[in-house]
């Protein structure tokens, strides 16, 4: 064995073995999204992955819509998807293909599968078929029709195509084996009728192949190697199979499974993404608390944060859910060594150093990232009146509050030494402004006497910070009671999105335009929200706040 076929996946060992036998010369892959809702971070396993195994084997890699079904795909859906494939880094260069476009190869397919006595056009209704079909324990039935002669298939099938019948008067079945302990095997449906325009052929088909049918014979059509799918599929490989070899393929692709990608205590299902977008519970498919990708980008993920996760998750048979932690682990992971850190105060109050002379200012330089000195500096002006955060405040501290309470001396950060005098409130007893005096000798946050303060804050100039609007998110569903209620409706929660309006960023970060993000100090990142952001109005997501008790799986 070779000594690198340990760190390969089962998926990697069986296509080399596939180039060793000659079973192939190269290898291309492809991604199959239908176009009838938005990816989500499930598909972008398999993107990554069937992208990645066409790199790693000098292979290609096809994007291929998978748009047989007319009767949920629309054109917004094509190009979300091809928007967000592009957006992960997997690239299709030019090998963009439409199913669709197959129609009438595989119109032909079929017919060659009647001519060959494998196909036969069947009177029987949909519930008919059904109960044929026999159970796990019994076999099938034979369909009546199955006994017809191949001209009579033949002009029938003509005549589905031409539209002497209404939708679910007529099928094509393939004649395999109604005793098959395999219920895929008996004989199959493998064309309908359907009265439908479709979003790429519009009125030139009413009939549609079915997808067990379409999808052995598009990865065939696009010389496919290693038609990579989800372990549902498994039971279907059989039927895959036998539609590649009885329609005659030189090449015949193999189709390999492995296990879906599950995020615990999310909600992926379109069913139940859909109910949300319509029901106006979130901003539609791109609301930064779903997974689809348009919203993890929205919220301020980045592509190399997501092949991390994908990476992290591998690849296996056996289905199991990973935890949205390790999600977040690598967004953070990837922005700790990426962003500024800049000061943001979400809950203002105003600090006035009263002995700081009144219209003088000063500009502090400070570094954008300690663990990256190579990303430079910013400056941030300092002068009399500041904002500091509310919860960095207490009249009356408990023991071990470091932070400023009235005669504390603190240091704020990059700045000076302050020590907080009086403080004024509102009617409501609402501290408004708080009064200090700052230590000149101490500039740049140590004092020349050594003197030692405990706690440090962030701050902002309040002359000059821009206001700006803070969403934080939590789990759209209440993950203590469990995702979904008794009825199969969502457990919501009701603290999934917090919406802070009056907070001031400083300077550098006022002019961030969609999808810059930061750190903001002591608070976690935050990306600038690409829908509702303006020139008038700042609004920041929360991407992922700093510090988590995650640990990745294996490690302590
Ligand atoms: P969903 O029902 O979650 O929307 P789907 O299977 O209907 O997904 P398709 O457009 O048919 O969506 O999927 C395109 C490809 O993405 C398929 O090859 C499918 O196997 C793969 N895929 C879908 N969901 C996942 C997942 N959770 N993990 C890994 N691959 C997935
Ligand atoms: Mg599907």
């Amino acid at each position: 064995m070779e000594n690198t076929a340990e760190s390969k996946n089962f998926i990697e060992q069986m296509i080399d073995k596939d180039l060793a036998d000659g079973r192939y010369s190269g290898v291309c892959t492809r991604f199959p999204p239908e176009p009838n809702g938005y990816l989500h971070i499930g598909h972008a396993k398999s993107i990554l992955l069937n992208a990645g195994l066409a790199k790693k084997y000098g292979g290609k890699f096809n994007l291929r819509f998978d748009d047989t079904n007319p009767t949920k795909e629309r054109a917004e859906f094509v190009e979300s998807i091809k928007e967000d494939v592009k957006w992960l880094g997997a690239d299709w260069e030019d090998r963009l293909y439409f199913a669709s476009d197959y129609f009438e190869h595989m119109y032909e397919a079929a017919m060659s599968l009647i001519k060959k006595g494998k196909a036969y056009v069947s009177d029987l209704s949909a519930e008919e078929i059904r109960q044929y079909r026999g159970t796990l324990t019994e076999p099938g039935k034979d369909d009546p029709s199955c006994g017809r002669s191949i001209e009579e298939n033949v002009r029938l099938f003509e005549e589905m195509k031409e539209g002497k019948f209404q939708d679910g008067e007529k099928v094509l079945r393939a004649r395999i084996d109604m005793a098959s302990p395999n219920i895929n095997m008996r004989d199959p449906v493998i064309y309908r009728v359907a009265h439908m325009e479709h979003h790429n052929t519009k009125d030139q088909w009413c009939i549609y192949p079915m997808y067990d049918f379409a999808h052995p014979i598009e990865d065939a059509v696009e010389g496919i190697t290693h038609s990579i799918c989800t372990l549902e599929f498994e039971d279907h490989r059989p039927l895959y199979d036998w539609v590649v070899r009885e329609v005659g393929y030189e090449h015949p692709p193999r189709q390999i499974e492995f296990a879906k990608l599950y995020l615990t205590n999310v909600v992926t299902g379109k069913r139940y993404i859909k109910r949300l977008v319509e029901e106006g519970i979130v901003d539609g498919w791109d609301d930064p608390r779903l997974v689809s990708i348009a919203a993890l980008r929205r919220r301020g993920f980045t592509p190399e944060s997501i092949q991390k996760f994908v990476e992290l998750c591998g690849i296996s048979k056996s289905n199991s859910s990973v935890d949205y932690a390790m999600l977040e682990y690598c967004i953070r992971e990837d922005l700790k060594l990426k962003k500024s850190r800049v000061m943001a105060v979400l809950d203002p109050i105003k600090v006035i150093i009263d002995n700081y002379p009144e219209g003088q200012t000063e500009e502090l330089t400070v570094i954008n990232n300690m663990e990256r000195p190579e990303l430079g500096t910013h400056t941030v002006p300092f002068g009399r009146e500041l904002y500091i955060d509310r919860d960095d405040f207490m009249e009356v501290p408990p023991r071990k509050y470091f932070r400023m309470f009235p005669g504390n001396e603190v240091r704020l950060m990059q700045a000076y030494f302050v020590t907080c005098n009086s403080f004024v409130k509102d009617e409501n007893g609402r501290v408004t402004e708080i009064h200090c005096t700052y230590d000149p000798a101490s500039k740049g946050g140590s004092s020349p006497d050594g003197r030692k303060v405990k706690g440090t804050i962030h701050w902002v100039p309040a002359f000059c910070a821009r206001q700006a609007e803070v969403r934080l998110y939590e789990n759209i569903v209440d993950e203590e009671l469990g995702v979904y209620n008794e009825d199969g409706s969502l457990n919501l929660n009701p603290n999934s999105l917090t919406v802070l309006k009056n907070c001031y960023v400083e300077p550098f970060a006022a002019d961030a335009k969609a999808y810059d993000s930061f750190q903001f100090v002591r608070q976690g990142y935050f990306c600038v929200d690409a829908k509702d952001s303006t020139e008038d109005r700042l609004v920041f997501n929360r991407i992922v706040s700093l510090k988590s008790s995650y640990t990745l799986p294996g490690k302590n």
